[in-house]
């Protein structure tokens, strides 16, 4: 028999053993408003964005109300956070609320982020801040309009409570606004949902759990087998490989690739330190967590993704009782990785296709210069555009000249640099000269990949920073534009320019913090 712990030496959190999930009540939220909603997720669900306004949409969407067919639950994972084991983690302030299921049989779960305690809070507060709570809703719906693979924003509504957090600014606590986000996806399993049965050798329950899983999320697998397995594993392989191949195409950091921020479906999922590349350095990382690893930097995110795959292959190889087969899907992700960034970098460039090593030379050549002046990726990128289809070093015309707006620090390129990058311009348009495809066409090919608008870091801070003193209206500003990313929008030009550089070293404009 075990002796009663002592409190002060055996303290930590409880673990909940031998369940994927726990029932659970969000808890109920002094003066909720809402701040924003979106229509689209709204009609995705069924719902009139009209009664989004209504104060049962705000009592349901900020917990306060649950519906007669809602059984509100938290679920049970663990994960591997910066490369180690971290043990029972789960739904510390995530709260499913149900499935819409809609007429064509599409499932939608209904999740409250920041909406109170659960049995995985450990030591937090199971609440969640304004000003993480807008970067999370802007940045799912942006996502979803770049045609990134990501979980949905509902609505953001706030709590009317105070929350204390550590923030970045001097390391004092400081209290925020609380604030509730409905998210909306498919599912929200994660690889971490895999790993806590097995870590706890709960087979039985890791093969209910997948089966279940392949049963409802993935039906045209066909019933449980170890080859339905394999192809269930295979099938997460590429979509993480797909979901990366995109971020890595708009500079898009997720910046905690924790195995409990994975999903199962290869969606974006978690927006918390996330960021994006405004001068192009593949080293950055967003995240002040990991600014000494640099573990989820830019350009390790394609290796990650698929350590983290291994970690999954891990947690269900209890199922398949051999190594081989999942190492070659494994092996698979790599090639699927790489042929993915090659299309993305040929459509980013506006060729037809990717023509092994000569085109691999131009882009290596590129993504050298690129790194050598401090020169924004997304305004390069959109901008190699509009470079004359004809030109040469010496014709007069400046082929730099589109290009200029990208460069953090044009009046200092010297000669050096600028002979370099003409070079290149002139390597480039030579090959495009010798594609297949007509200007027009590269044009069209390469602005429905090439955002003009992202949410920058700075943008989303700007909206914070108004929205905590009672102003909204920046957040229904972006939400709009982020709509339409890939089109010219003449009077919203102030949000595609570079970064400013106040913004350089404010806090919430560059790096940021987990604590959200
Ligand atoms: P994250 O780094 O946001 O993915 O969170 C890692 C783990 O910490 C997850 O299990 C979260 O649910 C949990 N967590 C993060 N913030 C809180 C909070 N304020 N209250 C309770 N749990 C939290
Ligand atoms: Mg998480
Ligand atoms: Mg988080």
């Amino acid at each position: 028999a075990r002796l009663p712990a002592d409190p002060e030496l055996d303290n930590y959190p409880r673990q909940v053993y031998h369940a994927c999930y726990s029932r659970v009540k969000p808890a109920p939220a002094d003066k909720p408003r809402l701040v924003a909603y979106s229509s689209e997720v709204a009609k995705l669900i069924g719902l009139d964005p009209d009664e989004c306004c209504s104060a049962l949409f705000r009592d349901v969407f900020v917990g306060n109300t649950v519906l007669d067919a809602m059984e509100p639950f938290a679920m049970c994972y663990g994960g591997h956070q910066f490369g180690n084991w971290a043990g029972q983690l789960g739904d510390g302030r995530a709260i499913n609320l149900g499935e819409v299921v809609t007429g064509d049989g599409t499932r939608w779960m209904l999740q409250l982020k920041g909406a109170g305690l659960t049995p995985y809070s450990r030591r937090a507060d199971g609440l969640a801040v304004l000003r993480s709570s807008i970067r999370e809703f802007l940045c799912s719906e942006a996502m979803h309009h770049l045609k990134i693979p990501t979980t949905r924003g509902l609505s953001l509504i706030t709590t009317g409570e105070l929350v204390t957090r550590d923030m970045f600014y001097d390391g004092h606590p400081r209290k925020e606004q609380g604030a509730v986000v409905c998210r909306v996806s498919p599912s929200f399993t994660r690889f971490g949902n895999f790993e806590i049965h097995t870590a706890r050798n709960d087979i039985a329950l890791l093969k209910q759990l997948v089966d279940y899983t392949i049963e409802t999320d993935f039906p045209h697998l066909g019933p449980p087998s170890v080859d339905t397995y394999l192809a269930w594993f295979a099938e997460i392989c590429e979509t993480t490989a797909a979901m990366i191949v995109d971020w890595m195409r708009v500079g898009f950091v997720h910046g905690v690739m924790n195995t409990d921020n994975m999903s199962i479906l290869g969606l974006t999922i978690d927006y918390g330190p996330y960021g994006w590349l405004e001068g192009y350095e593949p080293d950055w990382t967003p995240n002040t967590t990991d600014s000494y690893g640099r573990r989820y930097s830019y350009k390790n995110q394609p290796h990650i993704g698929q350590w983290n795959l291994a970690q999954l292959a891990n947690a269900i190889y209890p199922l398949i009782g051999e190594v081989k087969p999942l190492e070659d899907i494994l092996a698979i992700y790599s090639k699927r990785f790489l042929a993915g960034w090659n299309s993305m970098m040929a459509a980013k460039l506006g060729l037809s296709g990717f023509v092994y090593r000569t085109d691999d030379q131009l882009l290596s050549e590129l993504l050298d210069i690129l790194q050598r002046v401090e020169t924004d990726m997304t305004i390069f990128f959109r901008n190699l555009a509009k470079i004359p289809e004809h030109f040469s070093g010496n014709s007069g015309t400046d082929p730099l000249a589109p290009l200029m707006d990208a460069y953090y620090f044009p009046d200092r390129l010297d000669m050096d640099y600028r002979a370099l990058i003409t070079a290149w311009l002139e390597k480039y348009v030579g090959r495009l000269d010798r594609d297949s495809l007509d200007p027009v066409a590269r044009k069209a090919k390469m602005n429905s990949v090439n955002p003009k608008y992202v949410l920058r870091n700075y943008l989303a801070q700007m909206a914070i920073d108004r929205a905590e003193v009672d102003d909204p209206s920046m957040i229904e500003e972006l939400l709009e534009l982020l709509k339409h990313p890939y089109e010219e929008q003449p009077s919203k030009e102030k949000y595609a320019v570079k970064r400013p550089e106040w913004a350089r070293h404010k806090p919430g404009c560059s790096m940021l913090s987990c604590s959200s």
